[in-house]
């Protein structure tokens, strides 16, 4: 069933257990109240020729038309358009999101032009501008609290600094990310923000945010909204650059094959999602660095936490990657009532494994690829010589698992979700001599740091929140 782009479009959970909502009640939950996440009840499709069409339009224009197919009633084409136009203003770059040729047949999608330098400012951007419109409507304030493996708190932060209608208190595991994730999220002296360093991983900081939003009482009583990956919006938002970048190769008249570094398996699950709105897609390469849980779950079809580990792309140091509740449901032929049990399961167990009519359905459009360490760094210095493009680990990660795919006559794009600069200390240790700068990093060092030193524990951080709510 197709939707047309106008009308009400209704968001379900993955857990079938909650009532439909609209695009702003996405929007503004995160996660659904049954525990689900929400998608779409029908996909919007664009036709083959609106698709084509994309290609005479800036990359704000085909954001404006995707926005819109997701938010159907609740934002007009125009204020849909306005909005996107002034997000993207923020980058540095007219594209916005840059195709650069590696060789004759791959291509870096450069997604990292944003404020902040890493991909996340692409939904972020969008994000805060969403929460401003529907919350000024509304006469409303929210508090956003939001969990990061490093790069979601610099984008939020800069996103959200000085709204009027938001308070943003941002969770990191303390001494796991690197000095100018840290600074991007510290240094900002706007009252409306607050930053907890948390000792413990990144893990530990997802699972007390959620456990913030189970707490149905304390999430009244702080109005707690959340803009993780699970999000609906940034998901949404991220499906965009899966447009332009297709659409610049010759879709839809050609396929074209994303590989796709992944943590929280957000960034992965939107070009499952352009997908689904028709964009043709040869396949998605899930890259991840060690901490390969996605890379085994497509590999082996058991999904299972291993061990921690820290690397040089701590963004993806995810054991527990959120969105894979959304591509078991898609996968599962949208079958909430195993989607349910299965995620109930994988919570108390710390495993899950996948029917086999499930895994055959995420392998017809995903592949995975673990990538070690010593594999990123090598990357990065077998890149560099080879073609001059210096690339973070998270990036590497990316092109080592390209690397890996037959050649072919379809386009690999890999996507490239963080400046090099944003993780120096990696590229020096990768390319003894180089240093990687960006003036918006440089900007930042020196200046005086603001956060909360806080242990790993739900009540010491629901504490912390009481008190800046009321301040
Ligand atoms: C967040 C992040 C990723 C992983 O994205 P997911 O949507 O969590 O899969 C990869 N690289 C960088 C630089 C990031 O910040």
């Amino acid at each position: 069933m197709l939707q047309p782009l106008r009308g009400p479009v209704q968001y379900i959970s993955t857990r079938g257990a909650a009532a439909p909502v609209a695009f702003e009640g996405a929007l503004l939950a995160g996660l659904a109240p049954d525990g689900g996440l929400y998608v779409p009840q029908v996909w919007p499709h664009f036709s083959e020729a609106e698709i084509a069409a994309f290609a005479g339009m800036s990359y704000a224009q085909v954001a404006a038309r995707v926005l819109k197919a997701f938010a159907g009633d609740s934002l007009s084409e125009a204020q849909a358009l306005a909005l996107c136009v002034d997000a993207y203003a923020t980058f540095d770059h007219p594209a916005a999101a840059p195709l650069v040729q590696l060789d004759a047949n791959r291509w870096l999608l450069e997604l990292f032009r944003g404020p902040t330098l890493a991909f996340k400012d692409v939904a972020m951007q969008m994000l805060a501008r969403l929460y401003d419109k529907v919350l000024g409507e509304r006469g409303e304030r929210m508090t956003i609290v939001a969990a990061t493996s490093g790069d979601t708190g610099g984008a939020a932060v800069e996103a959200f600094r000085g709204a009027k209608h938001v308070r943003l208190v941002i969770l990191f595991p303390d001494g796991r990310i690197s000095d100018v994730q840290r600074r991007f999220m510290t240094t900002p002296t706007d009252a409306n923000i607050a930053c907890l360093s948390v000792s413990g991983d990144f893990d530990d900081c997802q699972s007390i945010v959620k456990g913030l939003f189970r707490d149905t009482a304390f999430k009244d009583e702080v109005a707690l909204s959340g803009v993780n990956s699970i999000n609906w919006a940034r998901i949404a938002a991220q499906s965009v650059y899966y447009f332009t970048a297709a659409v610049a190769l010759g879709a839809p008249g050609r396929k074209v094959r994303f590989v796709t570094p992944t943590g929280n398996f957000g960034d992965a699950f939107a070009g499952h999602v352009a997908a689904q709105m028709g964009l043709p897609i040869d396949g998605i390469t899930i890259a991840t660095n060690a901490n390969d849980i996605l890379a085994r779950a497509v590999t082996t079809g058991r999904y299972a936490r291993g061990e921690g580990v820290a690397t040089s792309s701590p963004a993806m140091d995810i054991q527990v990657a959120s969105n894979f509740e959304r591509l078991f449901f898609e996968a599962s032929g949208r079958d909430a009532a195993l989607t349910a049990s299965a995620f109930e399961g994988f919570a108390a167990t710390g495993a899950l494994e996948l029917p086999h009519a499930v895994l055959t359905a995420i392998r017809l459009r995903f592949d995975g690829e673990a990538v070690s360490e010593a594999q990123t760094l090598a990357t990065m210095a077998d890149y560099w010589r080879r073609t001059g493009e210096l690339v973070d680990p998270h990036t590497a990660v990316g092109l080592a698992a390209a690397d890996r795919i037959a050649p072919s006559d379809t386009p690999v794009v890999t996507l490239s979700t963080a400046s090099p600069a944003k993780f120096p200390e990696a590229v020096a240790a990768a390319i003894p001599g180089v240093i990687a700068a960006h003036a918006r990093a440089d900007r930042l060092s020196g200046l005086p740091e603001r956060m909360t030193p806080i242990a790993a524990d739900a009540e010491a951080v629901k504490a912390f929140i009481r008190e800046f709510a009321r301040a």
